[in-house]
């Protein structure tokens, strides 16, 4: 990294000229009636820059480019081999503006500059890297028909793609879905959230720089309740690719029944458990984990290890060794280069996790540490990481996703109550446990009920790791080769022979 100090990231961002305009068609542009949001660093409240703010007619303008473009071929008719070196160029420049996007990232939403650095816009890249390079080596099939005909299964790209992500990776969640949706030719229109627009919007023109054709990437920053609905409901999105709250997810099943049936794909919310066994091979290896798994991204993290379940043998052991690696999560100025832990989104999101809290004491939760707002002198959304004792599994804080650093630890004896406990959730994203015993690892991963299982680890995986949820959480994967299934439509062509 070159830039080593919280001032030199304030001198950059004095030099910045924040780009605010929805990019349509290879431009930036105004939202048509003008209309702006104020974007606030939730690092400090210093107001960034007016956003502008669209609604359904930008979307219908958005629409119409996106669909211009892919019906003219421009795009999804390249090859493939073509098509991944544009999009090789687009995550180079993603990487060659590093330090701006990352800067972006951390003032937009508050985490730490660090992390944007070496997580978020890396992660961004490579995400569009890793589908880029795989576009060229994926096959279709020949179906096992009787001799008398010859059946081709092939791979067709859906067409208009909206895309509508969520605040707490705003570059890294889009790259999800930017890299295999436009790797399979599709046009895509990337509606980030209202609370962290910044990113999005300035890739635009890396687009260009690229050579990404005009129509085929565009970005309406604004609400969800108006854009977001719009492309929802819009009768020429072919498919919706949404990561975000679980209830926002049912309302686009509900605006694709209502309009044209458009695919809808949804990475939705967790409440992730994290299960130690008595038998886990390093106690302080798991705490750590676990105190990673609450604390990472302000806790505002979909598969966030929200739940820990310890086996009641060992809890008196395992607890100091927990709030010992807790406090290694200070919350600190997001551009101070060894934060960890930065500042809540917004001031909502940090009420809504101190409301949290209050349900939590009052459930008859014991609080154990944190629990408070803190650094209030920056003028920013800050807290403590917060643990909550003695939960049980029907308290609210149990069952519903805090999207906060709040721990909720729950006890068990024996691996069956485990399990039990575990699947008792409406969400299904992501599990953990912790043990020696190969046997009852294995058992243990497939009698839990989510996307993801990880065993002696937390937060593991790369971009050949498929990623999404059973339940509630959501259907279909990002990451992985299966994230292609959600972007293109397959087609048996039969040839009488
Ligand atoms: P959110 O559901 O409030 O918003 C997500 C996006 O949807 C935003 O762009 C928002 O503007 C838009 N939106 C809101 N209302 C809409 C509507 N009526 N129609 C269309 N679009 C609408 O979620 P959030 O608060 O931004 O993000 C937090 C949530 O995201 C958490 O629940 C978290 O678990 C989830 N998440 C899931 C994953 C995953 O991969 N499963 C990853 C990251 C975050």
């Amino acid at each position: 990294m070159s830039i080593s100090s919280r001032a030199e990231w304030e001198k950059l961002l004095n030099t910045l000229q924040i780009e605010g305009r929805a990019f349509i068609d290879g431009e930036y542009l105004d939202a048509k009636f003008g209309e702006t949001f104020e974007c606030l660093s939730p690092v400090d409240g210093r107001f960034l820059v007016n956003v502008a703010c669209t609604g359904s007619e930008d979307a219908d303008i958005a629409v119409r480019a996106a669909r211009r473009a892919f019906e003219s071929g421009i795009w999804c008719d390249m090859s493939p081999s073509e098509r991944k070196q544009v999009l090789i160029r687009f995550a180079n420049l993603i990487d060659a503006n590093l330090e701006e996007l990352a800067l972006l990232e951390s003032m937009d939403m508050g985490k730490p500059i660090t992390d944007s650095m070496t997580l978020d816009i890396p992660g961004a890249a490579e995400a569009i890297r890793w589908s880029a390079e795989a576009i060229d080596k994926v096959y279709d099939e020949v179906a096992p028909t009787s001799k008398n005909q010859l059946c081709l299964v092939t791979r067709e790209p859906a067409g208009v793609v909206a895309a509508i992500v969520p605040w707490n990776f705003p570059l890294k969640m889009a790259s999800w879905k930017l890299g295999p949706a436009l790797a399979a030719g599709n046009s895509v229109i990337l509606k980030p959230s209202e609370k962290s627009p910044l990113t999005a919007i300035r890739i635009g023109q890396l687009a260009n720089e690229a050579g990404i054709p005009a129509g085929v990437f565009n970005v309406l920053p604004g609400y969800g309740h108006t854009v977001g609905k719009a492309l929802g409901l819009h009768s020429d999105v072919d498919v919706i690719a949404f990561t975000g709250s679980t209830k926002v997810a049912k309302q686009l099943l509900g605006y694709s029944g209502a309009s044209n049936m458009k695919r809808v794909w949804l990475e939705a919310g967790g409440k992730s458990p994290n299960i130690i066994f008595a038998d886990a091979p390093d106690l302080e290896k798991a705490a750590k984990a676990a105190a990673l798994g609450i604390a990472f991204n302000q806790g505002e993290v979909c598969n966030a290890a929200s739940r820990l379940l310890v086996e009641a043998s060992i809890k008196d052991k395992f607890m100091p060794l927990l709030i010992d690696a807790l406090k290694a999560w200070n919350p600190g100025h997001a551009l101070e280069p060894d934060t960890k832990v930065g500042a809540m989104v917004d001031s909502h999101q940090l009420e809504a996790v101190l409301g949290y809290i209050e349900t939590g004491r009052s459930e008859g939760a014991k609080l154990i540490i944190g629990g408070k707002r803190t650094l209030n002198e920056t003028g920013g959304n800050y807290l403590e990481p917060t643990i909550f004792d003695d939960v049980s599994n029907s308290m609210r804080i149990a069952q519903e996703e805090i999207f906060g650093p709040v721990l909720s630890v729950l006890t068990f004896e024996g691996t069956e109550e485990a399990i039990r406990i575990a699947n008792d959730s409406p969400y299904g994203l992501a599990a953990a446990v912790w043990t020696r015993d190969i046997s009852k690892a294995h058992k243990a991963a497939r009698a839990l009920r989510a996307g993801t299982v990880e065993i002696n680890q937390y937060f593991g995986g790369d971009m050949s790791t498929p990623f999404g949820g059973f339940k509630q959480s959501g259907n279909g994967r990002d990451k992985s080769l299966h994230a292609f299934d959600k972007y293109t439509e397959v087609k048996a062509t039969l040839i009488g022979l």
